[in-house]
């Protein structure tokens, strides 16, 4: 039995730990830190995968998956992420495109 449903590459949510298809996924890094959304997936450096969920950034938050995915020491404030989460406008993401 093959699934077909996904294509391209699949990403693990480090919250609710579900694969989903890497664009459905938003990739975070760290600079300086600070938990850093990274919606274009251009940031350098070791990313983790959540997705752009309050529930999924709270549950990776309490099971301190954004350290240990992103391999920094103490903890981390999941606050920037919520709030770019909150500053998206819903079901208009990529409408404006950016160069
Ligand atoms: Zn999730």
């Amino acid at each position: 039995m093959t699934t077909v449903s996904v294509e391209g590459p699949v990403r693990t949510c480090v919250g609710c730990r579900a694969r989903d298809a890497k664009p459905a996924l938003l990739r975070v890094v760290v600079i300086d830190g600070v938990l850093t959304a990274d919606p274009a997936g251009r940031l350098p450096g070791r990313g983790a995968s959540v997705h752009p969920d309050p529930a999924c950034v709270d549950l990776a938050d309490r099971r301190r998956a954004f350290p240990r995915a992103l391999r920094v020491d103490g903890p981390l404030d999941v606050e920037p992420l919520r709030k770019h989460l909150q500053t998206r406008p819903p079901n208009r993401e990529q409408v404006e495109k950016r160069t």
